[in-house]
């Protein structure tokens, strides 16, 4: 009963689709986070998972495009973003592919945030455990965990993890063809921004942003936020 009351709370749908140079984007877009799935010449990839609950919504866009999703992509161990995961490996036989440092929150279905500003407090202490006890996902234990700047091929699509450590320490930037994903270490608001509500180490997030600066990608991708930023986007604040 939960899951359809709270889709219908949270799911506004939007799912697009963007030609980039191999691989084919499709997003998935609710009011609180955004996912992305990558078609690939044989394979889709999923980059976040939403919420919990929203499990169906991504598989119904895999469903249409008629081909499997292998692989799962987590920026890193906050509920928003590996939500569904455990839901959509049951029913897919995907891997899951999160950093170390985040590995152990998500096996515990843990959301752990250290800083924040007012607004991150008011979201830290008041939505966040609302929306735990009413959608709190269990952990993962079998999945791949990577460590700083991993690379794997997916038929023939390339997929760098760039470790960015700040929001968590576990957080990742992925580097799919010309297309960054960038979780939480910026969102994308009517423009790129990077995120300050909510920070494992405030310092790092801005390290993470400056050392992103020597890979080769002209679109990002955010969590949160419909704006699809390009490079000179993420260096201007
Ligand atoms: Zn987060």
């Amino acid at each position: 009963m939960y899951s359809f009351n709270i889709k219908l709370l949270i799911t506004i749908f939007i799912a697009g689709r963007l030609m980039c140079n191999c691989a084919t984007l499709h997003p998935i877009r609710t009011a609180l986070g955004s996912c992305y799935i990558i078609e690939t010449s044989k394979s889709l990839l999923l980059v976040d998972s939403l919420w919990p609950h929203n499990e169906n919504t991504i598989l119904k866009v895999a469903n249409e495009i008629k081909k499997p999703i292998v692989c799962i992509f987590l920026t890193h161990a906050h509920a928003d973003h590996y939500g569904s995961a455990k839901e959509i490996k049951a029913k897919t036989d995907c891997d899951i592919v999160i950093h170390q440092d985040d590995g152990v929150d998500f096996e515990m279905g843990k959301t752990s945030i250290e800083h924040t500003d007012f607004l991150g407090m008011i979201m830290k202490i008041i939505c966040l455990p609302i929306m735990e006890m009413i959608t709190r996902p269990s952990g993962v234990k079998q999945n791949i965990c990577i460590y700083d700047n991993w690379q794997t091929n997916i038929d023939d699509t390339i997929i760098l993890a760039i470790h960015t450590p700040g929001h968590t320490k576990g957080s990742v930037c992925y580097l799919i063809d010309d297309m960054l994903f960038v979780g939480d270490l910026a969102d994308g608001y009517g423009k790129i921004q990077i995120q300050r509500h909510f920070a494992n180490n405030w310092t790092e997030i801005t390290n993470s942003v400056k050392m992103l600066i020597q890979y080769k990608y002209t679109q990002i991708f955010t969590g949160h936020g419909n704006y699809v930023g390009n490079k000179n986007d993420f260096f201007v604040n």
